[in-house]
C-alpha cells in the first residue's frame, strides 16, 4: 500500500487523492512500528545483564508501569521529556 502508484493507472481523481492520504499514513505506520521493533530489539540485546530496564542516558531504573505502557522506550519519563 505505499508502493508508488503509476500516473497511468486507471483510477480517478479523488481516488488518487485518497491514495496519496492513505500512503503517507501507511509510512507513517510503518516508521512508528520499525521504531518500536528497533526498541524492543535494544531492550532483547539487554536481557540478563544490568544494564536491563535502566535509562540509556541517565542510567536510572525506568519505572515498571512506563516499560509496561511503552516497552520500547529506552529512556526513563524524566529524560524522555527533556531535550
Ligand atoms: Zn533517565
Amino acid at each position: 500500500m505505499t508502493q508508488p502508484q503509476g500516473l497511468d493507472s486507471a483510477i480517478g481523481r479523488v481516488s488518487r487523492m485518497d491514495y496519496i492520504n492513505n500512503k503517507s499514513i501507511n509510512e507513517a505506520q510503518i516508521l512508528k512500528i520499525q521504531k518500536k521493533i528497533k526498541g524492543l530489539q535494544h531492550w532483547l540485546g539487554k536481557l540478563g545483564t544490568a544494564a536491563f530496564g535502566k535509562c540509556i542516558r541517565c542510567g536510572e531504573p525506568i519505572n515498571h508501569n512506563r516499560l509496561l505502557l511503552v516497552p520500547e522506550s529506552a529512556h526513563c519519563i524524566r529524560c524522555a521529556s527533556r531535550p
